[in-house]
Parts: C-alpha cells; structure tokens; sequence
C-alpha cells in the first residue's frame, strides 16, 4: 500500500553533479572518495546502474582539467563537462544539472573539496524514494567557519528573509533535484541566477537533511570576497524588488516631512521669526528633494515590474495531469 501523497519510484539513475574550479590538490582525493560512495550505493541496491559523478570544470587556470581527463578516461564512473571560462559556481552548477538531467533520474550537487559530509547521500535517497523532488541539506552548525563567516552569514540570512527571499538557512547548493524537478527548473530563462532563492519558489513537495560541515580537505577557498559579494547581490536583486519599493517609501516619507517643514517655514515666515530668503530656500529645497525622491520611488515600481516580466518565468508549474477521454456516445 502507498502512503499518502507519495509516488511510486523505482531505483534511480543517480548523478553526483561536482563544480570545480582550480581544484587540483583535491580533485584526485574527490574523485576516490565521490566514486567510492556510488559504488558503495550502488552495491547496497540503492541506486541503479549508470549512475555517474559528473565533473563540471568552471574554466579552471591549473591542472584540475588535465587531472580530470584523466580520472575520466580511466574509469566509465566518471565524466567531465568543461566550460569554456569561469562562469562561476552557480552557472557551473546549473550547466551540470542541465547535462546529467538528459541521463539521470535524480542529480545531487556537491562541492569538490568534500567539505559536505557525503554520508549524507542516504538520506537524500530515502527522501526521493519517499516521493520528494527536492531534497536540501542544511549544515548543522558553523563549528568550522571563522567569527566572521559566521556573522555574516547570519546576517545575510536574516536580510533575505527581510526582503521577503524563501531561502533556507544555511542551506548551500548541495542538494537532490529529481528530473521532474529539473525539467521544471529548464523553464527559467533568468540569467540572474541564485539557485538557493529560485528553488523553494518551484513548489514540488521537498525535505530537508542534516549534515556537518568539514574543513575542506586540500586547497583554498575559491569563493572570494568578491565572488562573495555578487552571490549576495544577486540573490537580493534577483529574488525581490523590496529595495526598489524601499526608495518608493522613502521618497514619501521625505515628502511628508518635506511638506510639514514647508509649512512650519512658512508660520515663521508670518510671524516674522526669519532672515529674509530663508523661508524660499527652504521650500524650494525641500520640495524638490522630496517630489525627486517620490517620483523616484514611482519609477522604481515599474522598473521592477519589468525587470521581473523580463525574466520570462514560468508563471506555473504542471506537476500532474489526469486526462481520460470520454467515451463517444455513438448514436
Ligand atoms: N567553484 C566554481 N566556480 C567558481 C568558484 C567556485 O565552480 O568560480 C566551485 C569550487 O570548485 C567548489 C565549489 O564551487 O567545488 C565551492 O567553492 P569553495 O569550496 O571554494 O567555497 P566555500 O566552501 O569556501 O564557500
Ligand atoms: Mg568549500
């Protein structure tokens, strides 16, 4: 018998999407400890036959794309997709997902340097045998990461929330996406992309694993301060137009303001309190700041919605559909 609300699934063809840019002292160490994991599920009866680690090379500068010709041309568990420069991880990720969905029937994707505890794959496969399209895994704790990480990793999270963003807390890209789910994630033609913010706003049903977080096995962080930064951009411009609306509400307030003091101005000016001039600057002033700021905030509201129609989203997503066809009453 089913329970209620799950799908019948059978067995998946499992595809480990891995993004990479200049990973050479850990990719040989990944690619062993990765292919070892799908081996092991794949004897225990928990994923199918043809499951793969796919390599996503982000234009890396060093060794990392030899190293995985390599690790490809030796062994049939293991293909690379190479893209012609640095796009950056989340178009790396997207790029990888778009190829393996044309295979698999279920992609998780993981960083390279095995900072994500990949025991954790269990749990994503019990979940998607239970009927979920999206499975997200959330780090435990932030044991590992420095005061400063920390701090602003909280704060970014609460600011999300702020402006209105359905993005999970502490929930980085590693993540099980069925191919239904991807199939529907095709349907976003945004360039803009912060995969974290755009999924949960697909639907499908979901569920979320633990996992800790290790300190990564060899290398160097290769998320900038920079790279950093854009991500956190992107993922507020892209997902909400809350700071365009923002101008809009301060650009009423400073006309309030701009008008009681208009007025206040112009008591003074009756009752004789002020220098000649003062009164006119004033007004003039204000006026001007406040109606620029206002007319600001009106234009804000159309430009954001355009930015959003621009975007060409789908505006729903068919998750089933029961069709029977009548049968004709022949007279
Ligand atoms: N990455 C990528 N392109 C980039 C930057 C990073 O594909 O431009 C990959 C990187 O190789 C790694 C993953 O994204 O597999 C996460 O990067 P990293 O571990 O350096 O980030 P952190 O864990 O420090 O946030
Ligand atoms: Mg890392």
């Amino acid at each position: 018998m089913r329970e209620e609300g799950s799908r019948e699934r059978t067995i998946p063809v499992l595809y480990l999407v891995v993004p990479c840019y200049n990973e050479e002292e850990v990719i040989e160490k990944s690619a062993s400890v990765l292919g070892g994991k799908l081996r092991r599920l794949s004897q225990e009866g928990k994923i199918a036959f043809g499951s793969k680690v796919m390599f996503v090379n982000d234009g890396s500068k060093d060794g990392t794309l030899t190293l995985l010709h390599r690790i490809a041309s030796q062994d049939a568990l293991f293909s690379v997709v190479s893209l012609a420069g640095n796009y950056g991880h989340q178009s790396a990720i997207l790029a990888g997902m778009m190829t393996a969905r044309q295979y698999a029937d279920a992609v998780v994707t993981i960083d390279a340097d095995l900072q994500q505890d990949i025991e954790a794959l269990d749990r994503f496969l019990e979940c998607y045998m239970a009927g979920c399209e999206v499975v997200y895994g959330v780090r435990n704790d932030r044991h590992s990461d420095g005061i400063f990480k920390k701090g602003t990793a909280t704060l970014y999270y609460n600011l999300m929330h702020l402006l209105g963003s359905k993005v999970l807390t502490n929930h980085a890209d590693y993540r099980l996406m069925s191919k239904k789910a991807l199939d529907a994630l095709a349907e976003y033609q945004e360039t803009n992309l912060f995969l974290r913010g755009l999924i949960p706003t697909m639907g499908f049903p979901s569920d979320v694993v633990y996992f800790d977080v290790k300190a990564r096995e060899a290398g160097h962080s290769k998320y900038t301060l920079s790279k950093m930064m854009t991500l956190a951009m992107d993922g507020i411009t892209s997902m909400s137009v809350r700071p365009l609306r923002l101008i809009g509400a301060l650009g009423f307030l400073v006309f309030v303001f701009s008008f009681v003091m208009s007025v206040l101005s112009l008591v003074d000016w009756a009752r004789g309190n002020n220098v000649p001039g003062y009164t006119t600057t004033m007004i003039v002033s204000l006026l001007i700041g406040g109606v620029t700021l206002l007319s600001l905030g009106v234009i804000g509201e159309y430009v954001g919605k355009i930015y959003m129609e621009t975007k060409h989203r789908p505006r729903y997503i068919i998750d089933t559909f029961v069709w029977k066809e009548e049968a004709r009453e022949d007279k």
